[in-house]
């Protein structure tokens, strides 16, 4: 695999937009800074980017203000904002080859990945809101008294949005989908990483008849432009991804500046139990998926394997064989399945996490290293005799890193799954559909997966419990997040 890596495949794709988009132009930072953004498969440079600060978000604010209030937007028929939307997702298909090679020149995923599933998605999830756009409405409520009272479901306003590096599209889906579709105007701050995706597909919301100031994009730093939006006192609402450290950060912000709502979308340690009764092989794979998948960069990844203690051994060799015969190489190649972490930052932390398994005492079965001299490919490793107090049994390792734990019976399992501030998702792999109700009801998460992982449909609400975050993105319950309600009330007979 160390030679793949060598060998790199030119990904022919002129980068066309590199500034923020404000008020629907092309515009330079105020402070005319740019910042590089890079190759993850060898830490080169693709191109420089307007380094936005507290200055472009409030210009950013100041035109999605005006387009809220004065523009045509939130006044449109629900109708028109639904067919500019799936104007937008034709546009988007049309250039999904083009989008693909720049996702993953710039987050270093595999292209298939990026190509075949990530980009249908995307689409998926516009034409999804853009179904919604015309059916959100609200109640005539039986009020005591003589009274006639309903409610009027609005749009909350502006919206601060402040989007991570691990899926840079589908993340930009999740955040501006409803809130377009529900008729708020957007700010969008892409993570520092990855701002290359998310300026193309504006643009092509534009081209597709969006309004100028309705969707922004800033580009930048989390403490200086994530911050000012955060803090913006004419921001109505604010939506974060990203780490839990972080999301406590933002919602303090929020609550100092204006106490702006905000939605969290933040880490998460989740177990996958494989039971007694479960096929091994099938069991394998899913656990492999479910932890590798994106190269460990998933905040639901299934990142403590628990396995009962009778299949353990014949489970263990088979995790063990199927992660060495992971394809790791230049994520443009076909047939790759890992390549390499995002940044230099996120790879010295997974390698400091294998330090610490290993110093913990924990097995070391593969992996454990670098591949390679360049660009941030971590080998596929697989940690066995993991225990409960160890910091790779705790922590967000966020990486190629599977920690494998032994169980004895449902009772204990399941009090150690919930032993964690985390509750973002769960894994359950079992034949006997009473193990699966009774996991399914006791796991404190917000997604069950039972005999499958990482299904992301539009319309399933995804998000945490405890400190994995606060409300829920995708399907109905996202709407909620930009929609206010308005109770009106007034007297049935003549005064
Ligand atoms: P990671 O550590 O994986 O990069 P973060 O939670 O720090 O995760 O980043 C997620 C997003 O939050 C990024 O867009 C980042 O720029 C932004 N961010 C980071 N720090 C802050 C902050 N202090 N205020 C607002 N946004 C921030």
């Amino acid at each position: 695999t160390a030679a793949a890596v060598e060998e790199l495949i030119t990904p022919q794709v002129p980068i066309t937009y590199t500034k923020h988009l404000i008020n629907g132009q092309f515009v330079d930072a105020a402070s005319g800074k740019k910042f590089p953004t890079y190759d993850p498969r060898t830490g080169e440079v693709i191109a420089h980017i307007a380094e936005g600060d507290a200055e472009d978000i409030d210009r950013a604010v100041s035109a999605a203000r005006k387009a809220f209030d004065e523009g045509p937007w939130p006044k449109m028929t629900a109708y028109e904002r639904c067919k500019t939307i799936l104007r937008f997702a034709d546009l988007v298909e049309k250039h999904s080859n083009e989008l693909a090679a720049l996702e993953t020149w710039n987050s270093g995923k595999p292209y298939e990945q990026s190509a075949n599933s990530e980009l249908p998605l995307f689409v998926r999830l516009f034409r999804y809101y853009a179904g919604w756009a015309d059916k959100i409405h609200g109640l005539t409520v039986p009020a005591d008294g003589n009274y006639h009272v309903e409610t009027l479901h609005e749009p909350i306003g502006v919206a601060g949005q402040i989007i991570p590096w691990n899926f840079p599209l589908i993340m930009f889906a999740w955040k501006v989908g409803p809130a377009l579709a529900c008729g708020n105007t957007v700010i969008l701050k892409t993570a520092e990483q990855t701002p290359l995706t998310a300026l193309y597909v504006a643009k092509l919301f534009h081209e597709a008849g969006l309004p100028p100031g309705v969707l922004n994009v800033v580009s930048g730093y989390g403490p200086t432009a994530g911050a000012a939006l955060a803090s913006h006192m004419d921001v109505d609402k604010l939506a974060f991804t990203g780490s839990t450290e972080t999301g406590k950060v933002v919602l303090e912000l929020a609550a100092k500046s204006n106490l702006k709502p905000v939605t969290l979308e933040l880490g998460g340690k989740s177990p996958f139990i494989v039971c007694e009764d479960a096929d091994v092989d099938q069991a394998v794979e899913l656990a492999h998926f479910a932890l590798f998948f994106n190269q460990g960069q998933c905040c639901c990844a299934g990142s403590r394997t628990f396995v009962h203690e009778r299949i353990y051994d014949e489970f263990l060799e088979k995790s063990k064989a199927r992660a060495l015969k992971r394809v790791v190489g230049d994520p443009f190649k076909k047939g790759v399945e890992q390549g390499p972490q995002i940044d230099v930052e996120q790879f010295e932390k997974v390698l400091r996490y294998i330090k610490s398994g290993i110093e913990s005492n924990a097995t070391l079965e593969c992996g454990g290293d670098r591949i390679g001299s360049k660009g941030f490919f971590v080998q596929p490793t697989v940690f066995s005799n993991v225990q409960d107090d160890m910091l790779i049994a705790k922590d967000e390792i966020f990486g190629p890193v599977q920690s494998i734990l032994k169980f004895k019976d449902i009772g204990e399992v399941i009090q150690r799954a919930n032993a964690t501030r985390y509750g973002l998702a769960a894994g359950v792999f079992t034949k006997n559909v009473h193990t699966a109700n009774t996991l399914m009801r006791a796991l404190r998460v917000g997604t069950v997966w039972i005999n499958c992982f990482d299904v992301f449909d539009a319309a399933i609400p995804f998000g945490g419990y405890k400190m994995s975050g606060i409300g829920r993105e995708k399907g109905i319950y996202s709407l909620n997040n930009y929609l206010q309600v308005k109770a009106v009330v007034s007297p049935l007979k003549n005064p």
